[in-house]
């Protein structure tokens, strides 16, 4: 999110200086977007930044900012004209994430993890030359963090690998030294992999692979509720990576597909609740059992089921996060409403008013 944005606002001096590391993994950047009163309404932010000299100096608060606790880098958004209307005041900064002025405090999810932080800014500190793009216009960029943001969260649905199988970047968590081989799980002999891989009949993989398992292991296969929705997870899970596909494809010829960004998250969102609601299916009573401490997740991976089922699980208490960050499924349908199928703006516009003649609360 972080690259991509300064690619396409920076001058060459920041393209090598702040990209290149996001790219190789040195610097791990955060997003400190929303704020305790804005989130869907993000233009409508309250931190501000004051030049002084080549230093502009912040003060404010961002609220779910996640990874903050690792970042060395974090993508800020702050009011620097509040005269202006509200999306003309906005600028976009590189800011140095371990400094004084910078408190990060984590918060934690129903799933046990403190994925995300509230950042406290006092007085917290950012050079003009980490200024992307021009003074106020940062609107732009943030249009660009966020397109960005959507499109690959619709394309794999924010996933990755789990903690000590994945690499991550920056200088704080210590992965920078490690090897990859560090991250590859335990060896298990070859020549027993392959009998094994021999004698079973060969199956397609499918989005629902893992349901489809875990129904077999729970005796489910046959149940037609389940049969289903495994159906269904198959299908959405086919059409988001064919959209994805589709849309590279489309780019690769400098083309675009409007609103793709916005649809594609809103049909992640969709996949990840029925992936949520088909485990719970599968496991019943089991699906009640989480460890909330990562600590003893290798214990429940001993109960039926196994990791299969401590994932489904995991899945299902984390499914409620993506329908919300990076903009809510109804700010997604708005987009999609206004920008792409050209529908009217919602009534009681206040685009034009300056920032600090806004009513508060209202
Ligand atoms: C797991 C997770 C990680 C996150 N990570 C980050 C991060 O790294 N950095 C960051 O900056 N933010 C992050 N966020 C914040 C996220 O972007 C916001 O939560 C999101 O934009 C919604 O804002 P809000 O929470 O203030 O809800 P609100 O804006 O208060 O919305 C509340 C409800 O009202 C609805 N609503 C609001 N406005 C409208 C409207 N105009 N039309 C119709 N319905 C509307 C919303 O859809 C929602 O249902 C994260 C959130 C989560 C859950």
């Amino acid at each position: 999110m972080a690259a991509p944005t300064v690619a396409t606002h920076r001058t060459q001096e920041q393209l090598d200086r702040l990209t290149a590391p996001a790219v190789t993994g040195k610097f791990h950047y955060c997003q400190l977007f929303s704020e305790p009163g804005a989130g869907s309404h993000l233009a409508g932010l309250t931190c501000r930044a004051e030049l002084d000299g080549d230093l502009w100096h912040v003060n404010g608060q961002k609220v779910w900012t996640s990874g903050g606790q690792y970042a060395d880098m974090g993508m800020l958004i702050a009011r620097t004209n509040p005269e202006a209307p509200k999306h003309q005041g906005i600028t976009w900064f590189a800011i140095e994430m371990i400094q004084p002025g910078i408190e990060v405090r984590p918060l934690k999810e129903m799933t046990g993890h403190a994925m995300f932080n509230e950042v406290f800014l006092t007085d917290a500190v950012v050079p003009d030359a980490n200024r992307i793009g021009d003074v106020n216009n940062g609107w732009a960029a943030t249009n660009t963090t966020l397109l960005h943001e959507r499109s690959g969260m619709g394309a794999r649905g924010g996933g990755g690998a789990p903690v000590g199988r994945m690499a991550r970047a920056g200088s704080v968590v210590g992965d920078l030294d490690k090897r990859a081989g560090d991250f590859a799980p335990p060896r298990r002999s070859v020549t027993a992999d392959k009998a094994k891989a021999d004698k079973e009949p060969r199956r397609p993989s499918s989005p629902a692979q893992s349901h489809i398992e875990l129904a077999r292991q729970f005796g489910k296969l046959d149940d037609p509720v389940v049969r289903q929705g495994i159906v269904q997870a198959h299908i959405l899970g086919t059409i988001s990576r064919l959209t994805t596909e589709r849309h590279k494809a489309v780019r690769s010829q400098g083309g675009d597909i409007p609103g793709v960004a916005n649809f594609s998250k809103l049909l992640m969102a969709d996949i990840v609740r029925l992936n949520r609601d088909l485990g719970m299916q599968i496991l019943g009573a089991r699906g009640m059992l989480h460890d909330y401490d990562d600590a003893n997740r290798g214990e429940m991976a001993k109960l039926p089921g196994g990791p299969l089922a401590v994932a489904a699980t995991s899945q299902a208490l984390g499914a409620q996060a993506l329908p919300i960050y990076g903009g809510t499924d109804q700010i997604q349908k708005n987009i999609v409403g206004e920008r792409t199928l050209g529908l009217p703006k919602e009534p009681g516009d206040l685009s034009k008013l300056p920032f600090n003649e806004l009513p508060k609360n209202g």
